[in-house]
């Protein structure tokens, strides 16, 4: 049986390996001219250092399955995510923790204090049910904070007003009353000591899989196999017939120097007057290498035209109807499974991107009564 996998991140590399290693024959092709989707990453020719083409990207999971997954194919390095933000000329931990507290209020609370003083002085009690993120903001760290950490920087990213998103983008962030600063609270945490575009290339790596990139799909690679995995956009396979969904895109200004340009991998920029969302500096995502040497990304976002690439799905109203439709017509095209995090019109992180794609390809080959290798 002759598989086509659209895609060649990591959806579609894991997805390709599980079928391969069951004997299927899987051809993946990509658009794009490297392996690794938006996980890709590359040395830089000029400094050495290594570069989160589309933006950066760290490995954390409680998925045991999913770690176990990864590290087979390639060695990872201890990293602990530590962000900074800088908002009115001052320099703060995140995510707000009680060194942010402590420094913004110019206190010295204990963890009992600043709960305390938070609930009692900042947090809005009187929203029982937090509806939109602004709302879950008030409630939880109340207008001060808010509009230091949250406001500003979530007006930039995602170019609407923070009453219009959803609570839930605010549920994942935590408030911490002690000093960790770390930013993801997951038992695993780490980045591929070689890259992600080496780690995907392993997972790919198998005599049943025939690689081809700078390879747009069109329907006549899909006449030739028996069944195609689509991690492309969703809109995208049905030709945006019923319209774009929408998504936010991001730009970024590549810039290089000597020496320690900001001292850390990650600060955003909260005022709104900054135009840009937050700065990367690459080196810092691998402190076991040495680099004289830096590259650094002045991050925007703006709203994704036809010709960018989509980042991250914007799902509101407008777009969840659309979506209804655009899933409705996948449900119905027969011998398609369309997956991953554009496939799905969903944000997600690798972890889970990974694990879904281990349970498509293996729900696959059960209904196809083959056997998958655990
Ligand atoms: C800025 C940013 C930072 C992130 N940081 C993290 C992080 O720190 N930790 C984390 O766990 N996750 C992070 N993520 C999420 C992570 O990027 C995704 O989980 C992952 O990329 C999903 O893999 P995928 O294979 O589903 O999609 P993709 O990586 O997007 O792969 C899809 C591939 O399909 C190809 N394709 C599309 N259409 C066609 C076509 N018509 N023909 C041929 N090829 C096509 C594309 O070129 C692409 O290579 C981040 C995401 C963003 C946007």
């Amino acid at each position: 049986m002759s598989i086509l996998i659209v895609g060649a991140g990591f959806s579609g590399a894991v997805i390709g390996r599980t079928l391969a290693e069951a004997g299927l024959k899987v051809t993946v092709l990509d658009s794009r001219n490297h392996l690794g989707g938006n996980c890709h990453t590359e040395r830089c020719e000029d400094t050495g250092v290594m570069v989160h083409t589309y933006g950066p990207h760290i490995f954390h999971t409680d998925n045991q399955r999913v770690w176990d997954y990864v590290t087979g194919f390639a060695d990872f390095m201890p990293y602990r995510n530590q962000v900074k933000s800088t908002v009115g000329g001052a320099v703060y931990s995140l995510p707000i923790n009680l060194h942010t507290i402590n420094q913004f209020f110019g206190k010295t609370f204990n963890p009992e204090e600043a709960r305390t003083f938070i609930e009692a002085t900042q947090a809005d009690t009187s929203i029982s049910d937090p509806q939109s993120f602004e709302e879950q903001a008030l409630r939880f760290v109340g207008p001060a904070l808010y509009e230091a950490f949250f406001k500003g920087y979530t007006e930039k990213q995602w170019g609407c007003a923070p009453t219009e998103l959803p609570a839930s983008i605010l549920k994942r962030l935590p408030l911490r009353f002690n000093y960790n600063d770390n930013y993801f609270s997951h038992r695993f945490q780490g980045i591929p000591k070689q890259g992600y575009t080496h780690l995907i290339g392993r997972i790919l790596d198998h005599p049943g899989i025939d690689v081809h990139l700078n390879t747009p799909y069109t329907s006549m690679h899909a006449s030739k196999a028996q069944h195609v995995f689509w991690s492309g956009p969703l809109d995208g396979y049905f030709g945006e017939k019923l319209g774009r969904l929408g998504y936010r895109t991001l730009d970024f200004e590549r810039f290089t120097d000597v020496g320690d340009w900001q001292g850390c991998a990650v600060m955003n920029y909260g005022d709104p007057d900054v135009p840009f969302t937050r700065i990367t500096e690459h080196k810092h995502f691998a402190p076991w290498e040495t680099h004289d040497s830096t590259v650094c990304y002045k991050e925007y976002s703006r709203a994704c035209e036809p010709n960018d690439i989509p980042y991250y799905p914007i799902r509101l109203v407008e777009e969840k109807s659309l979506l209804t439709q655009y899933e409705t017509l996948a449900r119905s095209e027969e011998g398609v499974t369309f997956v991953g995090r554009l496939g799905t019109y969903r944000y997600l992180d690798m972890d889970v991107t990974i694990a879904e794609a281990l349970d498509y390809s293996e729900k696959f080959l059960r209904q196809r009564g083959h056997e998958s290798k655990d």
